[in-house]
């Protein structure tokens, strides 16, 4: 099979079509027409295969992810998706494997009104490289930089399910109804596009938990200027992750694991959650503070807890935390 039968085999299938798209799939570039008087919000993101996921990985769930986690990146900041582009490397033009990529890109596509409207296929070691362009009102576009002392910080749905599937896939097959659980949060996560968009004009700032939620909240803090103080009792876990780990690898996974692809936000202290409560769930964990600009985590007794990735021990009342790189 050549570059070509393969592209009209299993890519243009999956394109689907807007009508803004004046040229898609098939000439040397693709045209598109803006959205009248809209921004455009340009995201990309690159799995290399046995860095960003498993060798192990379904190729159905390789093809979901590459594009899921580009719409969690439009989602952060406020995004409706429009457009995507592929650059595929493969290291050969396998049919069954194409199909159940293209069936997983095509699945995660499917909620949304998106359209693939080109891209490149080469040879070589496995990796996937997606782009997507998004709109939004002038000015509406959510950033890491705005939050301000006294703002509440809230993250969407559930942390550290996706690093426990990472471990459970590591660990071989899932043995239970709650390991596979997990192991489809790391391998389908859900992009948070509905609560972006209803967190346009609310939020002070938002970011993706790509690296976890320690270095990504870290993230809102050094932009912002600001602290950011956590209580780790507060944090949403999944009825699946307590059951299959224990309580201290719970904790790592939730604030250190990362591949959650939730969304970590701030709102000022009053703010009406009802509107964002109706498209997912999301649970407040803590609240912005003068700073020093960084992650501080507490317990129950409010003492701070040093965090890595090893784990977590206690330690005296304002003693300076590790966090993860
Ligand atoms: P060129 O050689 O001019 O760069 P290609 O032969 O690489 O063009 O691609 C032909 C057409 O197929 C282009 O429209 C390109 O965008 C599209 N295309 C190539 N690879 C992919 C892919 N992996 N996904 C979607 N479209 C693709
Ligand atoms: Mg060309």
């Amino acid at each position: 099979m050549d570059e070509f039968t393969l592209i009209d085999h299993f890519l243009k299938p999956i394109a689907g079509s807007r009508d803004d798209v004046l040229l898609g799939i098939g000439d040397d570039g693709a045209v598109v027409r803006p959205p009248a008087g809209e921004e455009l919000v340009i995201v990309t993101d690159t799995l290399v295969a046995g860095i960003h996921f498993p060798l192990a990985l379904a190729p159905v769930d390789i093809g979901y992810r590459a594009l899921a986690v580009n719409l969690s990146d439009i989602a952060a900041m406020g995004g409706t998706p429009l457009w995507a582009t592929l650059a595929l490397t493969i290291p050969e033009a396998d049919e069954t494997w194409l199909r159940a990529f293209a069936d997983g890109f095509s699945l995660a596509r499917k909620a949304h009104q998106l359209s693939l409207v080109g891209g490149d296929t080469t040879r070589g070691p496995l990796t996937i490289t997606v782009q997507l362009i998004g709109a939004l009102p002038p000015g509406s576009a959510l950033t890491r930089s705005g939050a301000e002392v006294g703002d509440a910080i809230y993250v969407s749905g559930t942390l550290g399910d996706a690093a426990a599937g990472l471990e459970v896939l590591q660990r071989g097959t899932p043995h239970s109804a709650e390991e596979e659980f997990l192991v489809a949060r790391f391998a389908r996560p859900t992009p948070r596009i509905a609560l972006g968009l209803a967190l346009r004009g609310i939020a002070t700032s938002c970011i993706d938990i790509s690296d976890g939620l320690l270095a990504d909240l870290g993230h809102i803090a050094t932009a912002s200027g600001r602290g950011a103080r956590i209580e780790v009792a507060r944090l949403p876990i999944s009825p699946a992750c307590r059951s299959v780990f224990a309580k201290q690898g719970v904790i790592r996974f939730a604030t250190a694991g990362g591949d959650d692809y939730e969304l970590c936000f701030t709102l000022p202290n009053d703010t009406d959650v009802r509107r964002l409560e109706d498209t997912t769930p999301i649970h407040r964990i803590g609240v912005m503070t003068e700073g020093p600009p960084g992650v501080v985590a507490v317990d129950e007794q409010e003492r701070v807890l040093a965090l890595r990735e090893t784990g977590f021990n206690h330690f005296a009342e304002n003693t300076s935390q590790e966090t993860p790189q």
